[in-house]
């Protein structure tokens, strides 16, 4: 299938992006990498009828502050990986980066498109809401550029569905650095490599100066309509998988029954808190991000 008719608009900054917005309202979108727009556009399921490409607007910096990971929106979810400079500062979202799809999808998605995009599914959300960061978003209102943050806890609505207006342009996202002695992992599995997850769990545990568990959070993908963050206190075995499975409540759909997935999210959030406290309980943490193969 081919994409329905738009016109295409190539801002050169960000006032002329969101002026543009603010003027075309619910007829326009937002492209970024076009790695989840495009194939709507082509199946038809969605037909806006201006695209806004983002992609020149001088936002593809990645910074580090204090700590904070502050990503621009259309650094390409690959550099998470490929740069050791940002993976090194942020080896959470490195080894989250590393299940998005394949490496073709990740030289072109964004970082903050996936944000945006608020596939229940997708592991940046999850970690985003994880380490409690949060989006800068710009709006042309009232004849001046406004700007607002959102934390990842207000931004996210539903499946696909966040709550930003239609014509807000996320700019940035920002992810926090982790605790001091806090280690983290990303376990999740897909019927085929690259595929979206049937559950997936991103989560940190913190110990204190003995290497005794503290505290454990986790973020679940594809076993909520929005990533799901539950507290797991300092448990471990029969207690960590009871947390889980008060916790979480998924449903059935063609990829897998909600037993399955909340037996699946059990598995993998012991196998993610045995590797996250194996980290957290080493004195200098391997700052090489686990990328599947
Ligand atoms: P686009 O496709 O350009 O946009 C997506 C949506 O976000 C649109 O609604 C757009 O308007 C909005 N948007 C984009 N940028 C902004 C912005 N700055 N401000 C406001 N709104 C914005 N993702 C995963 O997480 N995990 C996977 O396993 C996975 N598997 C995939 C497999 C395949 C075969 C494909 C094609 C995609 C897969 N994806 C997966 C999606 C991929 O990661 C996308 O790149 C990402 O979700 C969206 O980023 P993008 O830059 O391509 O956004």
């Amino acid at each position: 299938m081919k994409p329905p008719p738009f016109v295409y608009h190539r801002p050169a900054t960000v006032e002329q992006a969101a002026r543009l917005l603010a003027d075309l309202g619910d007829d326009a979108k937002v492209i970024a990498g076009g790695q989840s727009l495009v194939p709507l556009l082509n199946f038809r399921l969605a037909a806006p009828a201006h695209l806004v490409d983002v992609n020149h607007l001088g936002l593809d910096e990645v910074t580090v502050t204090g700590g904070a990971l502050d990503v621009g929106a259309t650094v390409r979810t690959a550099r998470l990986i490929d740069d050791p400079a940002v993976a090194g500062a942020a080896p959470l979202l490195a080894e989250g980066a590393g299940w998005v799809a394949h490496p073709v999808i990740r030289n072109r998605g964004t970082v903050c498109g996936s944000l945006a995009h608020a596939d229940p599914a997708a592991e940046l959300p999850a970690v985003l809401a994880l380490v409690g960061g949060e989006v800068q978003a710009v709006a042309w209102r009232a004849g001046r550029l406004a700007s607002r943050r959102v934390a990842a806890a207000d931004l996210y609505a539903g499946p696909l569905q966040t709550t930003l207006d239609a014509d807000e342009l996320v700019v940035a996202a920002r992810f926090p650095a982790l605790p001091a002695r806090t280690g983290w992992a990303v376990e999740e599995l897909a019927r085929r490599h690259g595929d979206y997850a049937m559950a997936g769990v991103a989560l940190t545990v913190t110990v204190d100066g003995e290497g005794a568990p503290v505290a454990a959070r986790a973020a679940y993908l594809s076993c909520a309509p929005t990533p799901l963050v539950v507290d797991l206190g300092p448990a471990d075995g029969a207690t960590l998988r009871e947390r889980v499975a008060a916790a979480l409540d998924p449903t059935d759909d063609i990829h897998a029954t909600a037993a399955y997935r909340r037996h699946l999210a059990a598995v993998l959030t012991e196998r993610a808190y045995d590797r996250a406290l194996a980290r957290a309980r080493s004195a200098t943490p391997d700052p090489t991000p686990e990328v599947p193969p």
